[in-house]
């Protein structure tokens, strides 16, 4: 069985001292340890942003994409090898600004992979946006005056686009955070989380006290993830109050299982068909 320091690199570190990415990259390598996942089984898919660095950090497969497409990147590695534990790894502006319409599709599909949302509520990579999940009136260089729209709220649009597992954490709890890591990963189908992660150089408003002062467990007040009803209702709340854990989960058949192509086993065991050496022939 491997330990953390296993899935670990020599890639020098550049996130800001605290920035709640540490809390996720370190949480990610305890849930892959307790799982008892080895590093060749596990492909790490991130997009652009602070989190994007997390490919070099973290000692498994990892594909560094481009902005907004983490999901159809890992989407494609699990047809091809669904034998795989994929994880994509986003901020929240890849996920819900031009990755936004991936989500819907990749949830109702049911896409057997973890999304794991890097959600610190700004642009921190570009030193200070309003990001799409900013809350309204968040002050910030793009919106002096207060953002005037409404924030994304993420599980509302995974719960929405009929995910079949929907989580949120917060990187201050760093073992409630692994706990609902392994879980997400264990569950057998699309499964979200968001998880809450001060940006500490950029964001004065949603910092660790912020979210020490709101957040609660919804596994400490009986919460039944099967109602949908009611993770829907829990995902509203975003206030003096703060519920994290797992709002929503069921069962339900991974996307690869549909393909007629893949009953025999995973493509990349599989012959090439039609063979490649005899068409490239008919070219020569
Ligand atoms: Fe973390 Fe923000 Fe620094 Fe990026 S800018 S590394 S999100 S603290």
């Amino acid at each position: 069985m491997l330990s953390m320091k296993d899935f670990g690199t020599p890639a020098a570190n550049t996130w800001c001292p605290g920035c709640g990415n540490f809390a996720i990259l370190m949480t990610v390598k305890q849930a892959l340890v307790g799982l008892g996942l080895r590093r060749e089984e596990v492909v790490a898919v991130t997009g652009i942003g602070c989190h994007g660095k997390f490919t070099d950090y973290i000692n498994v497969n990892g594909i560094h994409t481009i902005h907004g497409r983490v999901l159809p990147a890992a989407t494609a590695v699990k047809l091809a090898n669904h034998d795989l534990t994929v994880i994509g790894f986003a901020g929240d502006g890849d996920a819900f600004n031009i990755g936004l319409g991936h989500l819907a599709h990749a949830a109702r599909r049911n896409v057997d992979m973890t999304y794991v949302i890097h959600d610190n509520l700004i642009y921190g990579l570009t030193t200070g946006q309003t990001s799409p999940t900013s809350k309204k009136g968040f002050v910030t260089k793009t919106s002096p005056r207060g953002s005037f729209e409404t924030g994304v709220n993420p599980l509302t649009q995974a719960l929405t686009g009929d995910a079949s597992f929907v989580a949120r954490t917060f990187a201050g709890e760093p073992q409630h955070m692994t706990e609902v890591l392994k879980k997400a990963i264990g569950h057998t189908g699309f499964a979200l989380v968001d998880v809450l992660q001060p940006c500490v150089t950029f964001n004065r408003v949603n910092t660790y006290q912020f979210y020490k002062e709101r957040v609660y467990k919804l596994e400490d007040e009986g919460h039944d993830a099967g109602d949908f009803d009611a993770a829907y209702h829990k995902a509203l709340e975003w206030g003096d109050r703060i519920p994290i854990g797992v709002f929503y989960r069921e069962q339900r058949p991974p996307y690869h299982t549909s393909f007629p192509a893949l009953k025999d086993g995973p493509l990349v065991g599989q012959p090439l068909k039609p063979d490649v050496e005899k068409l490239l022939d008919e070219l020569r």
